[in-house]
C-alpha cells in the first residue's frame, strides 16, 4: 500500500519507519525542515533504540521518503495523523490545532476512496468534529481512529509487534471497508495473532486515554502507599511485590519512585479531565486530579529528602543528578521529573550537575541554567549528594564502592527504588530510597 504519515516525531518517525519495514510504501510529512533534513538523511532526530536501523533500510530500499510537501503524499491509500497534542497553555485541555490543520491538509490532497486514520491521542468528540470536517471538504475520503499504544524506548518492537490493534471506525459499509484497509496494512501483526478490536470512534478513542489513566492511577497509588510505608517503616517494595503476586492487580507499574512524567501521562489525564468536564461528567474523573497532585508531589519528596539529608540546606552543596530524561532508553525530557527535581534543586541554591546518556541535548535547549556532565564519573566528581532519578541500566549498575571513591560525601537518594539499599548501606553510604525503610 502506499501510505502517508503526518507528523514525525516520535510517535510518527517510527510509525513511518515501521511501515516501510511491513512493505509499504511510505511518506513521511512534517512541517519541521530540519527534521525532514534529518530524516531523509537516514538519521533519526531522537534517539530511539532500532529507529537508525529501520531508517536506513527503509529508505535505501526505496520505499521511504520525508518531505514537506504535503503533495507528494497525495497518492497515498492510507493517510497516518501522528501530529502532536500538547496541553494548551493555560488550561488542561488538549491543543488540537495541530490535529486540525493536518485533517484540512489533507483532505486537499487525499484521492477519494482514501483513508485518514488517527493515531494521535484526542479527547473523546474528537474524531466525530473531524468526520463533518471532512464531509464538507473531501466526502470521499473517509477517517477512523486507531490509537497508539507505543513505549518510548521500546517503539520500534511496540509498533511492529502491536500488544493489540483498535481501530475506531464510522458505521455501515465504510466502516467495514476502512476496517478492510487497516487489516491490510497490519497483515503482518494480524497474521501473527495480534487481537483486533473493532469499535466506534468515540470508543477508540476513550481506550487510550483510559488506558494512560488506568496506568497514572497505579502510579501514584503505589507513590500513595509509599507516603505512608514511609512514615510507617513499611517496604514499599516488599509490599509491591506482595500486592503483585495477586493477578487481578498485577506487579507493572507498582514501583514506587518519582513518578510519571514524559510527553503524554500527564498532558494525557488532564486532557481527560478537562474533557469529562466539557461532557458535564467533571465528577467521574475528579479523581484524576488527584493522580496528578501525587504525581507532583513525589518530585517535591525527592527534593525534600535532599534537603534533609544536607542538613536542612541544600544551598551550595554540590549534587549529582543521574539522569534527565523522563524513563530510560529515550532523550524525551517532557515533563521530565528527573529534570524538575533537578531545576528545584538548583532553586534552593544547590550546584546541581546533571548526567544522562542521551537527554543532555534536549535538557540543556530547555533548561541552560543547570550544568551538565556528559560522563557520570564527571557529574560525580565531589558531590555532596547522588540523586538517581532516571533508571538507566548504567546507573542501577553503579558500583557503590568506585562511586564512593569519587564523591566528597555517601548521600544518595535512589529516587526509583532500583539499587540494593542493603548493600549501598554496607559499603558506607547514607542510602535514602521512596517508601523503603
Ligand atoms: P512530537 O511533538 O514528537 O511530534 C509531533 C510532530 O508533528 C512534530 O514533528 C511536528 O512538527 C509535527 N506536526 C505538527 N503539525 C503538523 C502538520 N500540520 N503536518 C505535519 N506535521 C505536523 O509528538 P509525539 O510524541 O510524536 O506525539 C504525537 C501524538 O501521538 C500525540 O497525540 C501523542 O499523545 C501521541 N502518542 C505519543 C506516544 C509517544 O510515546 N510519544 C505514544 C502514543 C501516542
Amino acid at each position: 500500500m502506499i501510505v502517508s504519515v503526518f507528523g514525525c516525531g516520535y510517535l510518527g518517525a517510527v510509525h513511518a519507519a515501521a511501515m516501510a519495514d511491513l512493505g509499504h510504501t511510505v511518506i513521511g510529512v512534517d512541517i519541521d525542515e530540519s527534521k525532514i533534513e534529518a530524516l531523509s538523511a537516514g538519521a533519526a532526530t531522537f534517539f530511539e533504540p532500532g529507529l537508525p536501523d529501520l531508517l536506513k533500510s527503509g529508505i535505501e530500499r526505496g520505499r521511504l521518503v520525508f518531505t514537506t510537501d504535503i503533495r507528494e503524499a497525495a497518492d497515498a491509500d492510507v493517510h497516518f495523523i501522528a501530529v502532536g497534542t500538547p496541553q494548551t497553555p493555560g488550561s488542561y485541555a488538549a491543543d488540537l490545532s495541530y490535529v486540525r490543520a493536518a485533517l484540512t491538509a489533507i483532505a486537499g490532497i487525499a484521492k477519494p476512496g482514501s483513508l485518514i486514520v488517527g493515531k494521535s491521542t484526542v479527547p473523546v468528540g474528537t474524531a466525530a468534529e473531524l468526520v463533518e470536517m471532512l464531509e464538507d471538504r473531501a466526502p470521499d475520503v473517509s477517517l477512523a481512529w486507531n490509537p497508539e499504544f507505543l513505549r518510548e524506548g521500546f517503539a520500534v518492537k511496540d509498533t511492529l509487534e502491536p500488544d493489540r490493534l483498535v481501530y475506531g471506525v464510522v458505521a455501515g459499509d465504510r466502516g467495514v471497508r476502512d476496517a478492510a484497509a487497516l487489516d491490510a496494512v497490519y497483515a503482518d501483526a494480524l497474521a501473527a495473532g495480534t487481537p483486533r478490536i473493532i469499535t466506534d470512534l468515540a470508543t477508540a478513542e476513550l481506550v487510550k486515554v483510559s488506558a494512560n489513566a488506568f496506568l497514572a492511577t497505579k502510579i501514584s497509588f503505589i507513590n500513595a502507599v509509599s507516603e505512608i510505608a514511609e512514615v510507617a517503616g513499611a517496604d514499599i517494595t516488599a509490599l509491591a511485590d506482595a500486592i503483585g503476586h495477586d493477578a487481578r492487580i498485577g506487579r507493572k507499574f507498582l514501583n514506587a519512585g518519582v513518578g510519571f512524567g514524559g510527553g503524554c501521562l500527564p498532558k494525557d489525564i488532564r486532557a481527560f479531565t478537562a474533557r469529562a468536564e466539557e461532557l458535564g461528567r467533571g465528577s467521574s474523573l475528579a479523581f484524576l486530579h488527584e493522580v496528578d497532585v501525587i504525581n507532583q508531589r513525589q518530585r517535591q519528596r525527592v527534593v525534600e529528602h535532599a534537603v534533609r539529608l544536607l542538613g536542612g540546606s541544600v544551598n551550595d552543596r554540590r549534587i549529582a543528578i543521574l539522569g534527565v530524561s523522563f524513563k530510560p532508553n529515550s532523550d524525551d525530557v517532557r515533563d521530565s521529573p528527573a529534570l524538575d527535581v533537578a531545576v528545584q534543586l538548583k532553586g534552593l541554591g544547590a550546584h546541581v550537575i546533571a548526567t544522562d546518556p542521551e537527554g543532555i541535548e534536549n535538557a540543556c535547549r530547555r533548561h541552560p541554567q543547570l550544568t551538565y556532565e556528559p560522563s557520570v564519573n564527571d557529574a560525580l566528581v565531589d558531590a555532596d549528594l547522588v540523586v538517581l532519578v532516571t533508571e538507566w541500566d548504567e546507573y542501577r549498575n553503579l558500583d557503590p564502592v568506585e562511586t564512593l571513591k569519587i564523591t566528597r560525601m555517601n548521600n544518595i537518594i535512589d529516587a526509583r527504588n532500583v539499587l540494593d539499599p542493603a548493600n549501598w548501606r554496607e559499603k558506607g553510604w547514607t542510602y535514602v530510597g521512596i517508601g523503603r525503610p
